[in-house]
């Protein structure tokens, strides 16, 4: 079964979505198109506009924009989180109309919340869909707060904890260099430091970017990509596989199933979260 039209609830979390981007949008080019609008294209002169404002009035004006920004940009992460949770493989599939989770594990059935008939299969792949547009959109990382990383065995948590304080980082200081920016045009235009702050702050995102991020997942495809089913979970050292199907690392002793080793290797190189400068095996 194809749908049609796209499900109610993933419509809204789209709409939802877009509404913070145009509010973001808004925030940061609004000090520059204010005075066009209230001087007309061709008077556009935002240094006598802000001029005549007077200092108060652009102290508050600043302040509000700033307020706004981190607003937006905490409730655009939240909102994203929460939606990936739902959207988790981990916790059942989700009614694409309501969100109901089906936990039901017929291949077919109707929702018993909304009503709407669906294929388990189909609905596994549209939320793969989903997954892998927001992956493209956000390039990914605090996205696995939402995906309860931490049950995970400790090396790939440790992973995952340490590509999340990184993107965290870079993020935070994206954020306070383009927050500033509205700052720097309403309030210190005269004086270049509050630009000097801004352009600081995005080279330091640069460099944790490029520096910590990016190396940091590419690195790790590369380790688990070259002894795929080998590596224990738990340390990273080698496991030993007996014939009774399990596998036991030499160095920690723990023991699991070969073919789950296997799988979640697997799943692990697979994941399509990861930024894509790092896809390579
Ligand atoms: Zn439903
Ligand atoms: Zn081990």
């Amino acid at each position: 079964m194809k749908y049609v039209s796209q499900p109610r609830a993933i419509v809204r979390h789209r709409r939802w979505t877009i509404a913070l981007g145009v509010v973001m949008m808004s925030v940061l080019v609004g000090p520059v198109l204010v005075p066009v609008v209230l001087y007309g294209f061709f008077g556009f002169d935002t240094h006598s506009f802000l001029a005549g404002l007077g200092p108060a009035t652009r102290y508050l004006a600043a302040s509000a924009l700033f307020a706004v920004l981190l607003a937006v940009f905490v409730t655009a992460m939240y909102s994203t989180i929460v939606w990936r949770r739902r959207s988790s493989p981990s916790e059942g599939i989700a009614c694409p109309s309501c969100l109901y989770m089906l936990k039901d594990t017929e291949p077919a059935g109707q929702c018993p919340e909304c009503g709407m008939s669906y294929v388990v299969e189909d609905l596994s792949s549209l939320w793969a869909g989903q997954r892998r547009k927001e992956n493209c959109v956000f390039q990914l990382d605090l996205l696995f707060l939402g995906d309860d990383w931490s049950a995970l065995p400790r090396a790939i948590a440790r992973h995952r904890r340490r590509v999340i304080v990184s993107g965290l980082a870079h993020r935070m200081l994206f954020a306070v260099g383009l927050g500033l920016f509205p700052v720097w045009i309403l309030l210190f235009r005269d004086s270049p430091l509050f630009l000097y702050v801004t352009l600081i702050a995005f080279g330091i995102e640069n460099v944790i970017l490029f520096g910590v991020y990016f190396p940091l997942e590419s690195r790790w495809q590369r380790r688990i990509g070259k002894e795929v089913t080998m590596l224990c979970p738990e340390c990273l050292s080698q496991t030993v596989r007996s014939p009774d199907g399990l596998s036991r690392c030499q160095a920690c002793g723990a023991v699991m199933g070969s073919d789950a080793l296997t799988a979640l290797w697997a799943r692990e190189r697979e994941r399509a979260d990861w930024p894509r400068f790092s896809a390579h095996r």
